[in-house]
């Protein structure tokens, strides 16, 4: 269970109306029960369930698991789709161990604003669901060129375009990776010529085929991370 609040031996921590409805009623979980929680930045703790006359009221922490580990380091840029979409790349982004999650606007992006609330709900889901320790760090929408110079000349852009000739995959990434990455994932309606012929023009690209199919774009995103997390072997 993620709590926004500090961790420590003995600690207390209040419970707000969605957790104590998660504990109580989804789990299932009484005064007394086992929970684990987590922060973001304080590793994984053993807490203890205390509940008040109607439901769970407060955790009281017992004991710490896990450290925090060291964050990973893998951007993940996307064309931001409307509604259970947004939510579905944002839960796989994480799943898929996203270290940072920035949506950007492109010619064809239908969606303009982005709800950052409810992508951070989302990650936090995804991240109890995988025992991720580490919150991605979540962006603001940002305009292509602006979110692709903000990675710096260092980051392997890996920008999958489905007008890219089939290769294998795994070869190319070994091959072009030397530190670290990101990965752009266009809209539903794919990326507009201009917007190709900048990106390729960058000095630290890989423009990458995910195979002769036109994959949608939630699809695409949950392959492209699958096969840059074979490459970092994480
Ligand atoms: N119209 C569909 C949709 O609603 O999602 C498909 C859109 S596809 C053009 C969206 C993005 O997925 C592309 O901009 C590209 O980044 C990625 N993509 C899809 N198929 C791909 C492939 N075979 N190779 C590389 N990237 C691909």
């Amino acid at each position: 269970l993620f709590v926004d609040f500090p961790l420590a031996e003995g600690a207390t921590v209040p419970l707000d109306k969605a957790q104590a409805n998660y504990i109580g009623n989804v789990l299932r979980l009484g005064a007394g029960a086992d929970v684990l929680v987590f922060n973001g930045r304080e590793g994984e703790w053993h807490a203890k369930v205390i509940a008040g006359r109607r439901r769970p009221e407060e955790l009281s922490v017992v004991a710490r698991l896990r450290p925090q580990p060291a964050p990973g380091d893998l951007h993940y840029l996307f064309a931001p789709l409307k509604h259970a979409r947004l939510d579905y790349m944002v839960q796989k982004a994480v799943e898929m161990g996203a270290s940072a999650i920035r949506p950007v606007i492109t010619r064809h992006t239908q969606v303009s604003r982005v709800n950052i609330e409810r992508m951070r709900a989302n990650a936090i889901e995804a991240a109890e669901q995988c025992g991720i320790l580490t919150l991605p760090e979540i962006g603001e929408e940002q305009p292509l060129a602006a979110a692709v110079a903000a990675l710096g000349p260092d980051r392997l852009l890996v920008f999958c375009d489905e007008a890219a000739p089939v290769a294998d995959p795994l070869a190319a990434l070994s091959a072009a990776r030397r530190g670290p990455l990101a990965v752009l994932i266009g809209p539903e309606g794919g990326f507009s010529e201009e917007e190709r012929t900048f990106l390729k023009r960058r000095d630290n690209v890989l423009v990458l085929s995910l195979g002769p199919r036109i994959l949608r774009a939630d699809t695409a995103a949950v392959a492209a991370l699958a096969l840059v997390q074979a490459t970092l072997g994480d």
